[in-house]
Order: C-alpha cells, then sequence, then structure tokens
C-alpha cells in the first residue's frame, strides 16, 4: 500500500541522514586531527604576467594530507570548516604558512612575487580576523607582499561592512583580489567603491572560451570594466594556448592555471622560481 510504501521512504530517508550526519562527525574530528598533526599543506600556483612572462604572484592553496587517503582537495573540506567555525584556526595556520614559506623565499635570496591567500566569508567578518593578519603580517621587509583573495557573493551580504574591512586590510599595505569574479552578482554600482586591486576572472569563462561567444563577449566585458576602475585582471584556469592568445589580445594583465603550472609543493615551488624569467609556454 501508500502507506507502506511511505514508511519505506521514511526509514529509507532516515537511515540516509544518519549516515550523512555519522560522516560530518568523523569527517570534523578527523579536520580537527588533522590540524593538530599538522597535516594540512600549501601548495604554490603562479600568476604570470602576459606583457612579459614575469611572475606577477602566487597563489596559496591548501591540501589535506590525510595518512589513509592522501592529498585531499579543499572542496571536500572547506565547507566543512566553515560549517564547523574551524575555518578560523585554520585560516590562521594558512596565513602563517605563507608569510613563513615568503620568508624562507626571500632568506634564500630569491626575487619574490606577491603571495595571495583566500579568505572565506566567515574569517573576514570575525572580529579577530584583522588583527590577527596584522600581528602575522610582522616585518617591514615583505611590505607589500601579501594579498587576501575573496570571493564576490561575500561582498555583497554586508557592503558597508566589507568596505571597511578591506580598507583597513589595505590601509596595512596588503592588496586584495575578488576571486571568481563574473559568477557572484556584483552591482558594478558599488564595484567601484570597493576598495580591491584585482579581479580574477573565474575559470568556467574562461574554459569556453573559443567554444561560446557569449564566454567571449564576458571574458572582454570584465577586462574592461576591470582596466576602466584602474584594476587588473587575472583569468583563472588557463590550459590552452588558443586561451592564452585570446586572453592576451582582450588586453588581459596576467593569466594562472595548468599551462603554467598547476600547484606545487613549496619546494617545488621554489625550484620553479629559480629557473627563470620567461615562464609563459613558448616564451
Ligand atoms: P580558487 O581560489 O578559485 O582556486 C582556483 C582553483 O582552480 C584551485 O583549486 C586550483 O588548483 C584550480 N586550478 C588552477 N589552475 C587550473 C586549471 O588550469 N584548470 C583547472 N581545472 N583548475 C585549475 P583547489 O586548489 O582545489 O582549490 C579550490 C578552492 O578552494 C579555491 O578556489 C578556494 O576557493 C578554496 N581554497 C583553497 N585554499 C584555501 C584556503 O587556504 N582557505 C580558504 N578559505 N579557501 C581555500
Ligand atoms: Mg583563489
Ligand atoms: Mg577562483
Ligand atoms: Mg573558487
Amino acid at each position: 500500500s501508500n502507506a507502506q510504501r511511505d514508511g519505506e521512504t521514511y526509514r529509507f530517508y532516515t537511515r540516509g541522514m544518519n549516515e550523512m550526519v555519522r560522516e560530518r562527525l568523523s569527517l570534523e574530528s578527523h579536520l580537527l586531527r588533522a590540524l593538530k598533526n599538522h597535516e594540512f599543506v600549501l601548495f604554490y600556483q603562479p600568476k604570470v604576467r602576459l606583457s612579459n612572462g614575469s611572475i606577477e604572484g602566487v597563489e596559496a592553496l591548501i591540501r589535506w594530507q590525510d595518512p589513509e587517503k592522501g592529498i585531499v582537495f579543499p572542496s571536500r573540506f572547506i565547507p566543512t570548516l566553515e560549517e564547523t567555525g574551524l575555518i578560523l584556526p585554520v585560516g590562521e595556520w594558512v596565513v602563517q604558512q605563507a608569510l613563513s614559506d615568503l620568508s624562507g623565499w626571500i632568506a634564500r635570496g630569491l626575487s619574490v612575487p606577491r603571495v595571495s591567500v583566500n579568505v572565506s566569508s566567515i574569517q573576514l567578518r570575525h572580529r579577530d580576523f584583522l588583527e590577527t593578519l596584522v600581528r602575522l603580517w610582522g616585518p617591514e621587509e615583505r611590505a607589500g607582499l601579501l594579498e587576501i583573495e575573496i570571493t564576490e557573493s561575500l561582498i555583497l551580504d554586508d557592503v558597508p561592512g566589507t568596505i571597511a574591512t578591506l580598507q583597513e586590510i589595505r590601509s596595512q599595505g596588503m592588496t586584495v583580489s575578488i576571486d571568481d569574479f563574473g559568477t557572484g552578482y556584483s552591482s558594478l554600482s558599488y564595484l567601484a567603491s570597493l576598495p580591491v586591486n584585482t579581479l580574477k576572472i573565474d575559470q568556467s569563462f574562461v574554459a569556453q572560451l573559443g567554444d561560446r561567444p557569449e564566454s567571449l563577449s564576458i571574458v572582454s566585458a570584465i577586462i574592461s570594466l576591470a582596466h576602466s576602475l584602474n584594476l587588473s585582471v587575472v583569468a583563472e584556469g588557463v590550459e590552452k594556448e588558443s586561451q592564452l592568445s585570446m586572453l592576451s589580445e582582450l588586453g588581459c594583465d596576467a593569466i594562472q592555471g595548468f599551462l603554467v603550472s598547476e600547484a606545487l609543493p613549496a619546494d617545488r615551488f621554489e625550484a620553479f622560481l629559480q629557473n627563470g624569467k620567461g615562464f609563459l609556454p613558448g616564451a
């Protein structure tokens, strides 16, 4: 009967939900252990200037080196870190580790680019975030070498609050970029008033460059918009030479993507830096 079927459906969902809750709790406790046992690592992916092939910056991307599962990517655990508030201590570790790697590169005489870290909305809205950032920031030698990447959706929730925080961050000598630009619902009217330096074109548009005329229009519009607001533009997720040449023709400032390099462990990124000046393929 129907009643019986509904009963089965109910039991089915209950069991499904219990499993989800169990998995969540297990992931949460594993993540807490990961933080305590230093299982998080930062990988680094370069951003390369199209004008001369030099390195414009490098983005720190977190990975979890799970003793059993191996490398786990952030999409698998960032949401849980955010839901549980663990993103605060982990985010602090990210800034600390990125600055420590940066100091190491400086100490070994490398000409280092600006390092960017991704910051989630929970961090940016947290009272202590700015204080932590400034405390970890420290020595003069690193002035101008830290950037934060925030996503577009984050800004919309609290425009005046975000503007105030970003202003404070920039007054400390750090720069700010808007990540995944074009996927959120930015109002062009406040974009002009946002204290940011760079727009990063979301990789979904870059991936469709050449296949879908709309993507070409969108990318072209973002580049014009950025330049008219005196912002620089980085294209994310560049994988093909054809994308590189289109972006170059459209006047994009820098690219990031597998075509240049995937994200590398700190020591391998250091070797990459030492390799020289022409970082564009074919250069
Ligand atoms: P994101 O900041 O937009 O980073 C770009 C993502 O695209 C990275 O994935 C990067 O490895 C990947 N990628 C780079 N080049 C290419 C390419 O040519 N093709 C393709 N298909 N992908 C490419 P990843 O490292 O898995 O990070 C995913 C997201 O996780 C990041 O997106 C960022 O939002 C978040 N995330 C990473 N590290 C942190 C962190 O330390 N803190 C916070 N809050 N979020 C982080
Ligand atoms: Mg990013
Ligand atoms: Mg992005
Ligand atoms: Mg993203």
